[in-house]
């Protein structure tokens, strides 16, 4: 396993898809003398990327995003790590629906395949859906799951091999020293590393990582419930990663993606569950992965009478199953939109974050100077 060196023209915090992918594209650019610090373990250190649903819809009405997430569809491909199983957004309102022909105009406007389609459609692909209780969809053919830890290996690798990448896992970085507005070294827990630039891929501890020199990344930890559900008859014997259409019911913002057997459904429709970054626990007080919190039944009951989504067999009705709750921290930037401004207090310090789809791995476009 590497050590820690002293200096480094290039250190990036963070072994999730975001620092992961911002090596790579570093090293592809001809950047070498990097050194990337995760305080968790690899392959999987424990934060979002580990244990998300893992999936990419590709309609966007903004430009840009919908072209980041078409470059990180193309590598993801290119990587052999994506699975295709198309997805629908569905409706059950007419406002829904006019919303739905708004996101058509756009799949047109940016070249995404996608079509509006009848319930009846739907649910010949998706027969787990009930439809009577939508009105319509929205048909995306190429949206998909990644294996987002294998990318992210695959990544890292690639830079390693190139020479131009050290990997130090298990190294958390504790301060931050800032002369003149720029960083220059980091205090970790392996000793101190000088660096000319730094790079914060950090997830949700983000705003932590910025404070440390003096600068504000604004994301707010925010908690996503997801429950994993199964085994479903419905599903029985369905191998490998996905065999159905991933559901997006707009209106109970929840999404329904099978796995093998399990039903993963996530929700978007409870109360905000925001968090100071100092409560997320360490590696050693987390009971599973520092992302991972208690999960709140309140706050998502799957099997309530509200229809929290479309799938009958992962709500109203109840068969032989097990339920894994599993609910995790995601950030929320406040704008919406990819924080990618430079923080302005600190000028050797640029924030990476997955964006678009927010697994996409993060294009950088810095040459080497
Ligand atoms: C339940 C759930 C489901 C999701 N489903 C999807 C989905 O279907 N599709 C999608 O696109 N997105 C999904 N997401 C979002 C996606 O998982 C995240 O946006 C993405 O994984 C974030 O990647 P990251 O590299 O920015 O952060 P992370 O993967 O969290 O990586 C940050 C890394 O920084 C390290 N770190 C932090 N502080 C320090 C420090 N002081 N010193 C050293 N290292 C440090 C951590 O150990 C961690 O490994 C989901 C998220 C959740 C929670």
């Amino acid at each position: 396993m590497a050590t820690l060196p002293e200096r480094a023209r290039v250190v990036v915090i963070g072994a999730g898809i975001a620092g992961n992918s911002v090596v790579y594209h570093l090293a592809e650019l001809g950047w070498t003398d990097i050194v990337q610090i995760d305080k968790g373990p690899l392959p999987n250190p424990g934060g979002s990327t580990g244990h998300a649903s893992n999936f990419i819809f590709l309609v966007d009405h903004n430009r840009e995003n919908s072209e980041i997430t078409h470059d990180s569809l193309r590598q993801y491909k290119e990587m052999g790590v994506f699975t295709q199983s198309g997805g629908y957004e569905v409706a059950r309102t007419e406002e829904r629906m006019e919303e739905l022909r708004r996101r058509m105009s756009s799949a047109k406007a940016w070249g995404v395949d996608a079509s509006m389609v009848t319930p009846a459609e739907v649910a010949e692909r998706v027969p787990f859906l009930d439809p009577d209780v939508i009105i319509g969809g929205l048909w995306q053919e190429g949206v998909g799951v990644v294996d987002s830890l294998r990318a992210g290996t695959i990544m890292r690798d690639a830079a390693v091999a190139k020479g131009a990448v050290t990997t130090v896992p298990n190294v958390e970085v504790h301060s931050m020293e800032v002369v003149e507005g720029r960083i220059r070294a980091l205090e970790t827990s392996a000793g101190r590393i000088e660096a000319e630039h730094v790079v914060i891929a950090t997830g949700i501890w983000s705003y932590a990582l910025a404070r440390m020199a003096g600068a504000e990344i604004p994301l707010t930890p925010a908690v996503h419930q997801m429950i994993s559900v199964g085994p479903l008859p419905a599903l029985a014997e369905k191998p490998g990663e996905i065999s159905f259409p991933i559901i997006r019911d707009m209106d109970t913002l929840c999404y329904e993606r099978q796995h093998g057997s399990d039903m993963e459904v996530g929700s978007y429709a409870h109360r905000a569950i925001l968090h100071d970054v100092e409560e997320i626990p360490s590696i050693e007080q987390a009971k599973l992965s520092p992302t991972e919190m208690p999960f709140t039944e309140e706050d998502f009951d799957p099997s309530s009478s509200r229809p929290s989504n479309s799938c009958p067999n992962c709500s109203a009705t109840r068969g032989p199953r097990s339920a894994t709750p599993s609910t995790a921290c995601s950030r929320s930037p406040l704008t919406g939109m990819p924080s990618s401004a430079r923080p302005p207090r600190s000028r050797a310090c640029g924030p990476a974050r997955p964006s678009g789809s927010r697994r996409a791995p993060a294009p950088v476009g810095p040459s080497p100077r």
